[in-house]
């Protein structure tokens, strides 16, 4: 059997070394509850307090404080509470208002659909070819705007919203309205500063930076997060200061702040290699293959590409009888049969996006897997497609 070749890393990275030996020692040696009071309790909870900074510099938190970070048991759980944490923190005396994006996660996308079936309003900007028109976000902007919800970076195409210019715009002519960024995709490959970014609240997740999974983190801007003025989801004994109760996964945690830690220092250093392997791939495409390129900035990670008269599960399924993994779509509407959001959102048509996968490759992979999968690539066009 040959090695396996992953290409998959947007839908999940494996768990460094250095990781999984932090955990470990976490699980075996540091097993107290945080909220102990004893010589266990106050060392886990030291660990605790040490990752929630970390991880707030992370996002460029100069000062940051304990209330700003909120561990949750994923991206999707953090995306949740922003945006139930919102829309059920008081009732509205009028018809609140939510603006997103066409192209949002579904972890975004849900508890939208959730708070509109409940009588909030929602606009979705369009967001073609990776960039949002910030006319339409003016035009959207109104006194009952309670919230304002745009990702960093699409999980499909790669593509790099204009966030900090958006949330500019919300703050100039709307200053009340908040703000959320789900940073999922875009933390730890391309710089975030949450004050820069504009963002009150801000997802991140730590199985796509080779930390575990089921551990993610919201963040909540000063102000926001001393005067308390978000609902919690999840209720109980009041651990991460109210916002989310439930005994904190320590390991998960301690895991999350050491692949911050070794990812941190290396962002250009990585983005340069992975940017080169993209070029590799693009460049050895054979001619009949689209690449679907963002208009604005892109994360050089994802390269979505569109096949020809062929749907992209039975390429998936081509690919993977020779240990490459590559996904169609997302990793979550995969197993869905309904065609990308994002995709149509991006420009393609249904059938298109039906014949859309997406190779999403990371720093550990080499020019050698990248020669390999162009070559099978070829061999399953040749025997799929041109042979028909
Ligand atoms: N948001 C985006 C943009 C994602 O890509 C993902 C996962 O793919 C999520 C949210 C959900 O994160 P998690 O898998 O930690 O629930």
């Amino acid at each position: 059997m040959s090695e396996i070749i992953y290409f998959d890393n947007s839908a999940t990275t494996a768990v460094s070394a250095a990781v999984a030996q932090t955990m470990y020692t976490v699980m075996r040696e540091n097993f107290g509850n945080p909220s102990s009071v004893h010589i266990k309790g106050i060392e886990a909870d030291k660990i605790l307090k040490e990752a929630r900074i970390n991880i707030l510099k992370a996002l460029g938190e100069r000062n940051p404080i304990q209330e700003q970070l909120i561990f949750t048991a994923s991206g999707t759980e953090s995306d949740n509470l922003a945006i139930s944490g919102v829309m059920n923190y008081k009732s509205f005396s009028f018809t609140p208002r939510i603006i997103t994006t066409d192209s949002e996660h579904p972890a975004v996308s849900e508890p939208i659909k959730f708070a509109e079936a409940r009588g909030a309003e929602v606009v979705r900007l369009s967001t073609h070819g990776g960039i949002i028109d910030m006319d339409e976000l003016k035009d959207a902007l109104t006194p009952n705007t309670v919230l304002v919800s745009i990702m960093l970076a699409n999980n499909e195409t790669g593509a790099v919203y204009d966030v900090a210019n958006a949330f500019r715009t919300v703050k100039e002519l709307s200053p009340d309205t908040l703000t959320h960024c789900d940073a999922v995709q875009g933390f730890m490959k391309i710089p975030i500063n949450v004050q820069k970014l504009g963002a009150d609240l801000l997802t991140v997740s730590a199985h796509k930076i080779n930390g575990p999974k089921g551990i993610g983190a919201l963040y909540i801007n000063h102000s926001l997060a001393i005067k308390k003025k978000l609902s919690p989801v999840i209720l109980g004994g009041g651990q991460e200061h109210g916002m989310r109760s439930g005994t904190e996964n320590l390991p998960g945690i301690a895991g999350f702040s050491c692949a911050v830690n070794e990812k941190k220092n290396s962002m250009a250093e990585r983005a340069e290699k992975v940017t080169k392997l993209r070029n590799q791939i693009i460049n050895s495409l054979p001619e009949e293959i689209k690449v679907n390129v963002p208009r604005g900035r892109y994360l050089p990670n994802i390269i979505s590409i569109t096949l020809p008269k062929i749907k992209s599960e039975v390429m998936l399924r081509y690919l993977s009888q020779y240990n490459i993994c590559v996904s169609s779509g997302s990793a979550c509407s995969a197993k869905h049969k309904n065609i990308s959001p994002s995709l149509t959102a991006f420009g393609l048509d249904a059938s298109a996006a039906d014949s859309t996968l997406r190779i999403s490759i990371s720093s550990d992979n080499t020019s050698d897997e990248a020669e390999k999968f162009i070559q099978i690539l070829n061999d399953g066009l040749n025997r799929l497609v041109r042979m028909r």
